[in-house]
């Protein structure tokens, strides 16, 4: 069975920087998800359409095929005291309204005495991903899934009402 739309997936992956270090893996074969239905990274996905349970492969997405450049000037520094009595460290993250209204994950980059750098790229902003998959699984997604949008693991609901 091919990997094509609606299908559920499973696979083994890691996910590397251009230095070697890992960024992310998928633990114990569990990486299960929805084909078709932007769940993941839309170059990830174009990159497993149509392989087949066994195929293994090398993928390279470059950052503007993945959470795009760098953007300096969505990078801001605000004053320490707007975080009020809050305990505030470098990496924390916590989502604010974007311009378009959506949420967006702002990552505090640094603190400087007083001054606080919040950061607005997504994590991965920049960054080159170097993709190992293994296809582990392709089975048909049942109709529930499909209805949700999503994988229901091992059967479990998915906790949410749609
Ligand atoms: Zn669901």
């Amino acid at each position: 069975m091919n990997i094509t739309t609606d299908k559920a997936i499973t696979i083994n992956y890691t996910l590397k920087d251009d230095e070697g270090k890992l960024i992310d893996e998928s633990k114990d074969s569990s990486f299960i998800y929805l084909h078709g239905h932007s769940n993941i990274i839309p170059g990830l996905e174009a990159a497993l359409d149509n392989k087949t349970k066994g195929d293994k492969f090398e993928l390279v997405l470059e950052p503007k095929d993945a959470y795009g450049e760098y953007n300096a000037a969505i990078t801001q520094t605000i004053s320490r005291s707007a975080f009020g009595e809050e305990k505030i460290e470098v990496g924390m993250q916590f989502h604010a309204e974007g311009d378009d209204g959506n949420p967006v994950l702002i990552t505090i980059s640094e603190i400087n005495g007083d001054d606080v750098t919040i950061d607005g790229n997504p994590p991965l902003a920049g960054v080159t991903l170097n993709y190992s998959v293994e296809v582990i699984d392709v089975r048909d997604a049942t109709k529930e899934e499909l209805s949700h949008g999503h994988i229901h693991a091992q059967g479990e609901s998915c906790g949410h009402n749609h």
